[in-house]
């Protein structure tokens, strides 16, 4: 596994919780902000061995033992979507006395894939929790999260890793060689994304020929020709989609002068506007819909290539 620690240790929303918890300042809630659903899952474990260790996480008293073995008592995880059902009964639990005599700390990983009627259900507690529960969510989506109940956390944000800090972690996990140094500078600081690049060459190669595509592509007489090129099963455009997607959020980091466009990416971004990326990027997802909807695959991958460099050229 990679290593999360020496990639995270000093994030900025860990050092947050560190300093609220020596401090005897920790809130009751905590919403972790980011793109980056393994990141973010390493962090709010962190913030859990912080919570409950009476030394902050020194992995070898009872407590932190208990979470390494997935068996603290007054600690849930939560990793998947949530029902009215499933909040009901945290809320019981809720109400119970902690069996250690410490905090009681609910996790959600991705709070935003609850859904509004059992985030409502939430919302009651986390606005007047008992005394001694701590709630951790992670939110990839900030729309999908009910304003209300942000209100009620202290917010995180987790904007990402240093790209070399990163690619020397990839290295040491994946062996010296282009495939960890094109995933470090494909990710833009997302260990979630430079994880899949890593681990699947083909992945990697299909973001070389989208950047590639992208910067050679003029003419719309090009578009035929090109999209013969793919291979045109549902599997494989659905992977383009993914891969486009990924290359346009670079090229926007890029223009924010967010990352250092590796592999490429800056040569492409010059040929963007911001407005033309916005663009293409609900072009992407119309394209899943479409491809959800049983279009053609080919007929989809005429319509992506046909839109981006008409919004190319209509956005300059
Ligand atoms: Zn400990």
């Amino acid at each position: 596994m990679i290593d999360y620690s020496a990639l995270l240790y000093d994030s900025k929303p860990l050092e947050i919780f560190k300093k609220d918890k020596s401090e005897g300042e920790l809130s009751h809630a905590y919403a972790l902000f980011g793109d980056d659903p393994d990141a973010m899952e390493w962090l709010l474990r962190e913030m859990v061995k912080v919570a409950v260790c009476k030394k902050g996480g020194c992995g070898e008293c009872q407590a932190c033992r208990a979470l390494e073995g997935g068996v603290h008592p007054d600690v849930r995880f939560y990793d998947s979507r949530l029902d009215v059902r499933d909040v009901n009964e945290l809320l019981e639990d809720c109400a119970k006395y902690s069996v250690e005599g410490g905090l009681k700390v609910y996790v959600i990983f991705q709070l935003d894939k609850t859904l509004p009627p059992a985030q409502n259900k939430l919302l009651k507690t986390v606005e007047e929790p008992p005394e001694g529960v701590l709630f951790l969510f992670g939110i990839i989506k900030p729309a999908a999260v009910a304003e209300t109940l942000k209100s009620r956390c202290k917010k995180l944000y987790y904007t990402g890793v240093d790209g070399q800090r990163l690619e020397e972690a990839l290295i040491k996990e994946f062996g010296e060689g282009e495939n960890s140094t094109r995933a470090a500078a494909y990710a833009g600081g997302n260990i979630s994304r430079a994880l899949k690049f890593a681990a699947d060459e083909e992945f990697a190669m299909e973001a070389d020929n989208v950047v590639s595509l992208l910067g050679s592509m003029q003419k719309s007489g090009a578009v035929p020709g090109e999209v013969a090129k793919l291979k045109q099963d549902k599997e494989h455009v659905t992977r383009y989609l993914d891969v486009i997607e990924i290359v346009l959020d670079m090229m926007e980091k890029y223009k924010r002068k967010l990352t250092r466009g590796g592999g490429g990416i800056a040569h492409i971004a010059q040929g963007f506007s911001f407005a033309a990326l916005g663009q293409c990027e609900y072009l992407v997802n119309d394209c899943r819909k479409r491809l959800e909807s049983n279009c053609a695959p080919s007929a989809v991958l005429d319509t992506l290539l046909f839109g981006i460099l008409e919004v190319k050229y209509k956005c300059r």
